[in-house]
């Protein structure tokens, strides 16, 4: 009798064991001292010769090699040669509908967002917001539960956006959103939009080149007055400068694209400067494969084929081949304007955000590679390096109130990425990742 229930107790000692290590986060609670990089602070600083201390996931001390006191028994990481930068913030993205070439509804499944988190996280992107075209609660459920064992990017979310029936996002997301007709029903989905707590609504207002209806300035004012009674701001994905500028005197909160059949002009600069808050997420990536029908050099890098499946690469290479010199004629045409007015309202001083659209209808499915070329495509536009990265980490972290991430300060989230070479020189070098942590953990990265 005794010896059983010294055996059980020997048995709950052991499962109690087992339980313990796999709840206790597997951050080490001993502190880790960096040392020797060049850090880029993410509020415009850069420490030559740095060092930071990582403790419980978190930045416990910042500043220069010799003067940040380790505590005692801290395990030192030798970063000499490498920069440090924070890990990326994504603004606008997509879950759930790409698998390997795949698009389709049927994807949205725990398994494959998880899968999609996970390859954000192997390329540093430390969150994403899911713009408007979630199914079921899911999303809700991996950004709400703190029991989700992932150890991806950290998930924010508009959860189902508003278009007119039928009239929203590309298909297979198109049925995703509400559609909405009168400012009831508009006034009635905010509520249970808010009632979900989602991070912020996301409103389409496009009609897709006249082929389909567009939200009207009726609906999208009973949206953004009733988002705003419940605290929440509203982020619209837009086209044209006209529709820009009234949905700026509606009151919206912010912009997912950058306007593309005109020049920025005067009056959408003023109507600008009079809300300084209001941010723009460039979503380059997608308009610019559509200028080229070689392959772009980027697509024969190793580390593209560390996180995207062949598959994805070989189904872009192909539609890009498909394109006729016509097509691509008018789409650079239609680039260099996007190009022009990134520039304009970069040299106005507009917040611009990290925001690729990834895993939508046009950007693809390469998730957290697209993030890096976008970057690329960013300072193609005018932005500097150092203005790229602040619009990738900093801005994109506010505009998603994830106050601990986007700088690497005292008290901040340790969410960082290792580089081998400076990104401040050449920003291609923010894909030259030696290391990613997230949240004070390395993530994995002997994938392939
Ligand atoms: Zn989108």
């Amino acid at each position: 009798m005794l010896a059983s229930i010294a055996r059980a107790a020997a048995l709950i000692a052991t499962w109690c064991a087992c339980a313990l290590v796999a709840q206790a986060p597997r951050t080490d609670a001993r502190a880790v001292v960096f040392e020797g990089a060049r850090l880029i602070t993410g509020d415009g600083r850069v420490i030559e010769r740095s060092a930071f201390v990582v403790q419980d996931g978190t930045f416990t001390s910042v500043g220069r090699q010799g003067e940040v006191k380790p505590p005692p028994g801290a395990t030192h990481v030798d970063l000499a040669g490498k920069t440090v930068m924070p890990a990326l913030v994504d603004v606008h993205t997509h879950l759930g509908y790409r698998k390997g070439a795949t698009f389709a509804a049927e994807n949205f499944t725990r398994e494959n967002v998880l899968d999609e988190l996970n390859r954000f996280a192997y390329y540093g992107v430390a969150a994403v917001a899911s713009a408007g075209t979630d199914r079921g609660d899911l999303t809700l459920r991996l950004r709400d539960d703190p029991d989700v064992p992932h150890r991806g990017a950290l998930v924010r979310t508009a959860w189902r956006g508003l278009a007119p029936p039928g009239a929203g996002p590309n298909p297979p997301m198109r049925d995703a959103p509400y559609g909405v007709s009168t400012e009831e029903e508009a006034r009635r989905d905010v509520r249970e939009l808010a009632a979900k707590h989602v991070d912020f609504v996301k409103i389409w207002v496009d009609d897709r080149n006249g082929t389909v209806a567009k939200l009207s300035p009726v609906l999208y004012r009973a949206i953004i007055g009733e988002a705003h009674t419940h605290n929440l701001r509203v982020f619209a994905h837009i086209a044209t400068l006209a529709d820009a500028k009234d949905l700026l005197r509606s009151g919206v909160d912010g912009f997912l694209h950058v306007v593309r059949d005109r020049a920025v002009d005067e009056e959408l600069l003023a109507l600008l400067k009079a809300r300084p808050q209001i941010f723009f997420t460039l979503t380059l990536f997608g308009p610019s494969l559509t200028t080229d029908n070689a392959a772009p050099a980027w697509l024969d890098e190793t580390a593209i084929r560390e996180g995207v499946s062949p598959d994805v690469i070989a189904q872009l290479k192909e539609s890009m081949a498909s394109r006729t010199p016509a097509a691509i004629e008018i789409a650079r045409e239609e680039f260099q304007r996007l190009a022009r007015n990134v520039a304009t309202l970069n040299a106005a001083g507009v917040p611009l955000a990290l925001g690729t659209d990834v895993g939508g209808a046009s950007a693809g499915g390469m998730f957290g590679w697209t993030e890096h070329i976008e970057l690329e495509h960013m300072v193609a536009a005018g932005l500097t390096p150092a203005q790229a990265i602040a619009a990738a980490t900093r801005t994109a972290a506010g505009i998603l109130r994830l106050d601990d991430l986007g700088t690497i300060a005292a008290g901040r989230s340790a969410s960082f990425i290792v580089l081998d070479a400076n990104p401040l020189e050449r920003i291609a070098n923010t894909r030259r990742i030696a290391r990613v942590y997230l949240r004070g953990v390395e993530v994995g990265r002997n994938r392939n």
